[in-house]
């Protein structure tokens, strides 16, 4: 049964995540606003995790004229972030909620887009520190909230330049393959020994600033809204993707580029 399970073709009911606290990264704009908007609409507790407090409060006070569930807001640079402040934003959940039922992955940076024989190296750090160690760091802290949950699923993002490597993708594929292996590792650690789940999740082409960056030439209009890709991320952060895990899914159909 979880072998044929597809998150493109669930449909959500209104009430599907009431109950669950669930913390997104890069909640602030792109596909995490649209991502915490839709998990909030059926009723998830939402933790606002970004960088800038502006634009989180603007999500903040979206999800409550909304009259969804009150959000809270995480304030974590995820370049900048040091073992305290991760530690800081593990215990405030742990006081506040004493559990965490979902974590998406989902902040990321793109670098630049050049050969590898000239890539900037400064760049390449970043890229791989906060797509990829960022991500680790923030897992490590979240595990013991994890456990607490009785169906606690964790999602990372991947990209097609995360499963088939493309010419001048340089950092942002390679971190995207080190997400898919990240995803299995731990998915493969916390079978049979916690309640965690662990899968990653392809968006796909989305109508967002990293896409703009990565293509300014690209006609806008012909690509998905990030709210029209949310239905798999609601259906693998909640109850309807129990018991699959390790698993790589794309939110579009055919997986677009
Ligand atoms: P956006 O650039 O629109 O959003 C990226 C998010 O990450 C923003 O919320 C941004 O915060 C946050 N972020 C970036 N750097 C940091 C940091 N140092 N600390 C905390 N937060 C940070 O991109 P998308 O919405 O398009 O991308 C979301 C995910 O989807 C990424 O992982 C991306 O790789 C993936 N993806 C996107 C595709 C697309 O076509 N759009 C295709 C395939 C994968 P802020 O608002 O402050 O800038």
């Amino acid at each position: 049964m979880t072998d044929s399970f597809d998150p493109r073709t669930h449909i959500a009911r209104p009430d599907e995540l009431a109950g669950r606290v669930i913390a997104i990264t890069g909640a602030s704009s792109g596909i995490g606003r649209a991502v915490a908007l839709a998990c909030a609409r059926v009723r998830a507790t939402v933790i606002l995790v970004g960088r800038n407090p502006r634009k989180l409060e603007g999500v903040h006070a979206e999800i409550e004229s909304a009259g969804g569930p009150e959000p809270t807001i995480a304030v974590l640079d995820l370049e900048k972030a040091l073992a305290p402040d991760y530690d800081a934003l593990a215990s405030a959940i742990l006081e506040r909620f004493g559990r965490l039922d979902g974590l998406l992955h989902n902040a990321g940076i793109l670098g630049t887009l050049s050969p590898i024989e000239h890539y900037d190296v400064p760049t390449w750090c970043r890229v791989m520190h906060v797509n990829v160690t960022a991500a680790f760091a923030l897992t490590q802290v979240l595990i013991p909230a994890l456990k607490q949950s009785e169906d606690a699923s964790v999602l990372f993002t991947s990209s097609s330049v995360g499963r088939q490597g493309r010419a001048y993708w340089g950092a942002y594929a390679v971190s995207k393959f080190a997400t898919e292996g990240f995803m299995q590792v731990l998915a493969s650690e916390l079978e049979n020994i916690t309640h965690i789940r662990v899968n990653s999740l392809n968006p796909g082409r989305a109508r967002t600033l990293m896409r703009r960056q990565a293509y300014p030439a690209e006609d806008i209009n012909t690509l998905p809204l990030p709210e029209s890709l949310t239905g798999p991320y609601v259906a693998l952060l909640g109850p309807a993707s129990k018991g699959v895990t390790g698993r790589t899914f794309d939110a579009q159909s055919p997986p677009a580029t």
